[in-house]
């Protein structure tokens, strides 16, 4: 097939490429927006990944150009409009798993740094400070780690806080028994936020979730708690985190996402003036930690996605059961 992959990075390329053994592919560094869209004449399929916002304007300048399929580079699928999707019969596919344990792993990297402020003493053993002075942290043996969602990467987080020998709760819509078997033990929204020394949030990004960590939810948590959110930016309402960071209340913030990530994030703009007060906001405060959406970026999850994206497309070239596809 003839597909038009977006927001190239060097790796997605290396990756895709590796991986390719039928298609044509055309990169191009671009996001997909209503400025880029023309792009896509002549091509069936485009690759997209989570910044690329697919909305009913873009998606009919899909289909008139005549692309068929959307190959998304990633689990999550809220930046896709599904209705005006399959409105005009253009399928959606993406990759539902494809290393839970990079994003998990990636979770503990941030609690860890912001606990153990190695980030900090890096740069101050290279400046021949050897002091310890402000450094401390905390065990998180026996500390309360509450889970709110508990899929692929919420179960692999778990797993991995057990081994810590933390205290695991967790809150979802679906219980895990397995998890249950593991010693998680699931109780609400609100008692999961009201008991949790750190809180991290693996849920999907839906009308239902947004904003589900707001001014109230703050309140609800425990003095000096830790956040962790490495799912999507519009689970939590920053505005709000900056409140509860200023009051104390939230003891520390660490984030892989950022509600307004896409004017941001997988861009080098080390020689720009930054725009967007908020992210500035958060960058000030010492107890804050902001990764830009780096959870997946293992080598073992690109080749897995470059590999899932290429079947999924090539499964739908052969007429094949789309095992990936998203519906409305
Ligand atoms: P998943 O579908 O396996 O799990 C999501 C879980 O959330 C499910 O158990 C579901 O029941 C639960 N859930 C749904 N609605 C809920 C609600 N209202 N409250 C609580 N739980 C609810 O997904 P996953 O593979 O574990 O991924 C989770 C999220 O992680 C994705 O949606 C994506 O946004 C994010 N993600 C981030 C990165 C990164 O690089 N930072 C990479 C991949 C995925």
């Amino acid at each position: 097939m003839k597909i038009a992959v977006f927001s190239t990075k060097s790796y997605d390329k290396e990756y895709l490429n590796q991986a390719n053994a039928s298609h044509e592919l055309s990169f191009f560094e671009t996001s997909l927006n209503i400025n880029t869209v023309n792009l896509t004449q002549g091509f069936g399929a485009i690759c997209v990944f989570v910044n690329d916002k697919i909305d009913a304007a873009i998606i009919d300048e899909l289909a008139a150009n005549g692309i068929q399929i959307i190959a998304l580079r990633c689990a999550g699928f809220n930046n896709v409009d599904l209705v005006a999707a399959a409105a005009k019969n253009i399928k959606v596919v993406r990759v539902p798993s494809y290393s839970p344990q990079a994003v998990a792993e990636h979770t503990v990297a941030l609690i860890l740094t912001l606990n153990r402020k190695t980030h900090k003493v890096y740069n101050r053993v290279r400046e021949s400070n050897f002091s310890l002075e402000r450094l401390i942290g905390f065990n998180l043996y026996q500390k309360t780690v509450g889970v709110i969602g508990t899929g692929q990467i919420g179960k692999a987080f778990c797993n991995i806080m057990l081994g810590f020998r933390c205290k695991v709760i967790a809150y979802d819509v679906q219980e895990s028994e397995t998890l249950k078997k593991q010693g998680v033990m699931y109780m609400s929204f609100d008692e999961v936020l009201q008991q949790s020394d750190i809180i991290s949030l693996h849920c999907p990004l839906m009308p239902k979730t947004h904003h589900i960590i707001n001014s109230e939810s703050f309140a609800k948590m425990k003095q000096g708690a830790m956040l962790i959110n490495t799912s999507r930016g519009g689970l939590v309402k920053t505005i709000d985190a900056i409140e509860a960071l200023k009051t104390g209340h939230l003891g520390y913030l660490g984030i892989d996402v950022y509600e307004q990530e896409e004017h941001l994030f997988f861009k080098d703009l080390s020689e720009s003036v930054i725009q967007d007060d908020t992210i500035e906001r958060l960058m000030s405060f010492h107890n804050v930690l902001i990764t830009p959406h780096q959870g997946f970026f293992t080598k073992e999850a690109l080749e897995q996605i470059a590999t899932t994206t290429l079947n999924n497309l090539t499964s739908f070239e052969k007429g094949l059961p789309l095992q990936n596809q998203v519906l409305a």
